[in-house]
C-alpha cells in the first residue's frame, strides 16, 4: 500500500518537474512526500503550515491532474503536515473504521499551528480571543456554549483550534473537533450503516464539543435535531460546547428557534476585520514565521490593500516572499507587487463591494432609479435591471443567495431565477454583455 502510494507520488513527481519551472518544482514539489491512500484519495505530507497553504492556493489543480494522469482512480488529493499532532484528515464517517469500544481520543482532527501563541491580538479580536481563552483554562465553567461568528478568514477556525490545542496540552480532556459539513457526513453514514447509537455516543462522550461553521447546519432539519439533542446532553453533563458561524445566532435563517436560543445561552462574540495596526502585526508576525525578510515598505502596502480577510492577507505576503526569493531581488516596486497580486486585489475588490452600490450603479446605467430597482412593480424596464443587479451582486460579491434576496427584500428562488435568465441572454445577446462589461467597469 504504502509502496503503490510512493509509486503513484513518484510518477507524478516526475510530470511535475517536467510541467513547472525548476525554482518552482525545487522550492515547492520536491518537499512534498505521499503519505498514504484512502478511499480514492492520495494523501500528501508536506514539513508545514506555510507550504501546505501555498500548495493548496497555487498547485492543488496541477498536482491533481499529474496525480490522476498517473492513477485514474484517484478522486481527490489531500495535504497534510507531516509528523507530530497532524490534522487528521480521514473523514470521522470513513466506512472502514473498526469497531473499538476504548473512548476515542480526538485531538487528531485539530490542527496543531494554530495556537493562542500565533494569534495576534488587536482591537478586532481581542474580545473573542479572551473569551476563547477563558474557555481554554476553564472549559465548562466560563462561557458555555462558546459561539464565535464572523466573516470568512478572520480566525475562526483559527481561535477553536487554538481552545483545542491548549486543552489537549493542559488539561486531561477530550476534546472534538469537527467542521460541520463533516459532521452530516457522519450523520448520513451512521443512518445508512444503522449506527446511530455510535454516532451519539461519540458525540455525547467527549469533554469538549467543538463544532465549525455552524451556519452549514442551516435547512438539515434531521440533523438540527440530532444536534439539539447533542447539544443537551453535553451541556446538562458540563461538558463544553464552541460552536463559530459566519453570522450571530440569531440572524441564522433556517436553523430552528430551540437551537438558536441555546447558541445565545453562553457568550456570543465576534471577530471583526482588522484594522491597520493588527493587519502589520500579522504580517508581521508571519514574515517572521516564514523566515523572510520582507521590507517594510511592502508590509505597509499589502496592509493596506487588503483589509477584508487575514486569510487572503497571508496569501498574499506568501505570494510575494516566494516571489523576491526566487528572483533575489530585496525590494519590489508597487507597480510589481500590483501585477503579482493582481488576482487577490481584485477579489479584495469585490469583497468590499456591496450590493448596495451595485443596485445604484445598475440604475443609474439603466436611467431609472434606486427604488425602481428595490421596488416590485413587474414592467420590463424595472424588472430586467433589476434581474442584471441581483446578477451582478451574485457575481461580484461573496454574498450567498439568501443574503442577495435580503438585500433586495426577495426570496433566494428570486435571485436565482434572475441569475439564470440573465445568464441565458447573456449566451445570445452581445449587446447584453457589453452593458454588463461597462457597469463592471464603472464599478472598480
Ligand atoms: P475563518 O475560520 O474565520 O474563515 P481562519 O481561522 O481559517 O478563518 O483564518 C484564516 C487564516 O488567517 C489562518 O491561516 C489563520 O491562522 C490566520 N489568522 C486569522 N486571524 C489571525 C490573527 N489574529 N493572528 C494570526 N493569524 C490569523
Ligand atoms: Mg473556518
Amino acid at each position: 500500500m504504502k509502496k503503490e502510494t510512493e509509486r503513484i507520488w513518484s510518477s507524478a513527481k516526475t510530470i511535475l518537474g517536467k510541467t513547472l519551472s525548476k525554482s518552482v518544482f525545487d522550492r515547492w514539489i520536491s518537499v512534498i512526500d505521499g503519505s498514504h491512500c484512502e478511499d480514492k484519495t492520495l494523501f500528501l505530507s508536506v514539513p508545514s503550515g506555510l507550504y501546505l497553504n501555498w500548495l493548496l492556493d497555487n498547485y492543488l489543480p496541477v498536482i491533481k491532474s499529474a496525480v490522476r494522469s498517473v492513477d485514474e482512480n484517484i478522486n481527490n488529493i489531500s495535504i497534510i503536515i507531516a509528523k507530530g499532532n497532524v490534522p487528521d484528515e480521514t473523514p470521522v464517517s470513513a466506512p472502514a473504521q473498526k469497531k473499538r469500544a476504548a473512548p476515542k481520543k480526538f485531538n487528531k482532527s485539530l490542527n496543531p499551528s494554530y495556537s493562542f501563541d500565533n494569534f495576534v491580538v488587536g482591537s478586532s479580536n481581542n474580545f473573542p480571543h479572551a473569551a476563547s481563552l477563558a474557555v481554554a483554562q476553564s472549559p465548562s465553567t466560563v462561557y458555555n456554549p462558546l459561539f464565535i461568528y464572523g466573516g470568512v478568514g478572520l480566525g475562526k477556525t483559527h481561535l477553536m483550534n487554538a481552545i483545542g490545542n491548549f486543552i489537549f496540552l493542559h488539561k486531561k480532556k477530550t476534546v472534538c473537533y469537527i467542521s460541520s459539513e463533516s459532521f452530516l457526513n457522519d450523520y448520513i453514514s451512521a443512518l445508512q450503516t444503522r449506527k446511530l447509537a455510535t454516532f451519539r455516543n461519540k458525540y455525547r462522550n467527549t469533554d469538549i464539543l467543538m463544532i465549525d461553521d455552524v451556519h452549514f447546519l442551516a435547512g438539515k432539519e434531521r440533523l438540527q435535531e440530532e444536534f439539539f439533542h447533542t447539544f443537551n446532553s453535553l451541556y446538562n453533563n458540563q461538558k463544553q460546547i464552541v460552536l463559530t458561524s459566519d453570522k450571530p445566532p440569531g440572524d441564522l435563517a433556517g436553523l430552528e428557534k430551540r437551537l438558536v436560543s441555546r447558541f445565545e445561552w453562553g457568550m456570543v462574540t465576534q471577530l471583526e476585520q482588522p484594522d491597520l495596526e493588527t493587519r502589520i502585526a500579522i504580517l508581521k508576525n508571519k514574515a517572521m514565521e516564514f523566515k523572510s525578510p520582507i521590507p517594510e515598505e511592502t508590509i505597509l502596502f499589502l496592509a493596506e490593500h487588503i483589509r477584508s480577510n487575514v486569510r487572503r492577507l497571508e496569501g498574499s505576503l506568501i505570494r510575494v516572499s516566494s516571489y523576491m526569493s526566487l528572483n533575489k531581488s530585496l525590494l519590489l516596486t508597487e507597480a510589481e507587487i500590483e501585477h503579482l497580486l493582481n488576482d487577490i486585489l481584485e477579489q479584495e475588490h469585490s469583497s468590499v463591494l456591496d450590493i448596495d452600490t451595485i443596485q445604484k450603479k445598475v440604475a443609474e446605467c439603466y436611467n431609472i432609479s434606486h427604488s425602481d430597482i428595490m421596488g416590485k412593480r413587474r414592467i420590463k424596464i424595472f424588472s430586467f435591471p433589476r434581474q442584471v443587479a441581483m446578477y451582478l451582486s451574485r457575481e461580484l460579491t461573496s454574498n450567498s443567495f439568501p443574503s442577495i434576496g435580503k438585500a433586495f427584500n426577495r426570496n433566494h428562488a428570486t435571485i436565482l431565477h434572475a441569475c439564470k435568465t440573465v445568464e441565458t441572454k447573456l449566451s445570445d445577446n452581445p449587446e447584453l454583455r457589453t452593458t454588463l462589461i461597462s457597469i463592471k467597469k464603472s464599478l472598480q
